[in-house]
């Protein structure tokens, strides 16, 4: 695509201040997309990312702090949005957490994060970004479920859950917008190398008494044929793609890049 076919545009991505939802913003901003940037960190290592960002791309950025559990949170992060940039037309629910336990252990107070966090938070965005798309006629909605949105790994019930219920979430959504310009989508990444994956990673040094970089190859090994982790930078031009008008016809699909994980 070319270096400006987001000009004009504004994204929200959710979750942006780390990993792949900072990967995505990247990618839509080098394509001349305005950015709201969202998530939890340090206020001053956000403005430098924003800054960056700036710069880089010569887009204009905001932050807000909206934590995604909580529905007034992001009611005022979506008002925010229309009152900086006019409205949101790129849409992307990234933030996510994740907890590993068996059911039985499984704390009832992550299972409400996780599933308020993965997947309410996008019905919550959904519902208020739609008039704005819907009166443009145009938009773009791309939800970050997961392999764990076909398919299931032990000892990640909320998770799992969360993420089918989000590919359904984005196949309705495709539906009731099937006659517009805004489609609806979802990415489904296996494993990247993200601070979310690292405690996975962490966990499976101590299980193993192994260092690093074994750790990484064995859970690689377990599930991802290809060895290799997928970059947040891959799932960014992913994302462009779906919002090029090549990509106008690809409605409520779960897109899956994930070195061969759900082909087994
Ligand atoms: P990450 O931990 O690097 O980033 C998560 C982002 O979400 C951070 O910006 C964090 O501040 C934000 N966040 C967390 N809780 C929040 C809350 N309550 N309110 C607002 N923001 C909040 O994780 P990641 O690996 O980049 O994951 C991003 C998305 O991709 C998640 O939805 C995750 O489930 C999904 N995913 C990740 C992988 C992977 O291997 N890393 C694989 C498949 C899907």
């Amino acid at each position: 695509m070319s270096a400006s076919s987001l000009k004009g545009k504004t994204a929200l991505v959710t979750g942006s201040t780390s990993g792949i939802g900072l990967g995505i913003a990247r990618c839509l901003a080098s394509e001349g997309a305005n950015i709201v940037f969202n998530g939890f960190g340090d206020r001053q290592e956000i403005q430098i990312l924003q800054n960056a960002v700036e710069n880089e791309f010569a887009v204009k950025t905001a932050y807000h702090n909206a934590d995604m559990s909580k529905a007034i949170e992001i009611e005022a992060m979506m008002s925010f949005a229309n009152t900086t940039f006019g409205g949101i037309d790129i849409l992307v629910n990234n933030a996510g957490i994740q907890h590993v336990a068996n059911i039985e252990d499984f704390p009832v107070e992550k299972w409400d994060a996780i599933i308020a966090i993965n997947l309410t938070s996008s019905f919550h965005t959904t519902r208020l970004a739609l008039p704005y798309m819907k009166q443009k006629n145009w938009g773009r909605i791309i939800n970050l479920a997961s392999v764990h949105g076909l398919v299931a790994s032990a000892q990640k019930s909320a998770y799992v859950a969360a993420k089918h219920g989000l590919v359904g979430f984005t196949k309705t959504t495709a539906l009731e917008t099937a006659q517009t310009g805004i489609t609806c989508n979802a990415i489904c990444p296996g494993w990247v190398l993200t601070p979310l994956v690292q405690k996975q990673v962490d966990a499976r040094a101590e299980r193993d008494g192994v260092d690093n970089d074994t750790a990484k190859k064995l859970l690689l090994a377990e599930k991802q044929p290809s060895g290799e982790f997928v970059t947040p930078e891959q799932l960014g031009a992913l994302a462009v793609f779906f919002c090029s008008d090549a990509a106008s016809q690809i409605r409520g699909v779960a897109w899956n890049m994930d070195g061969g994980w759900v082909a087994q």
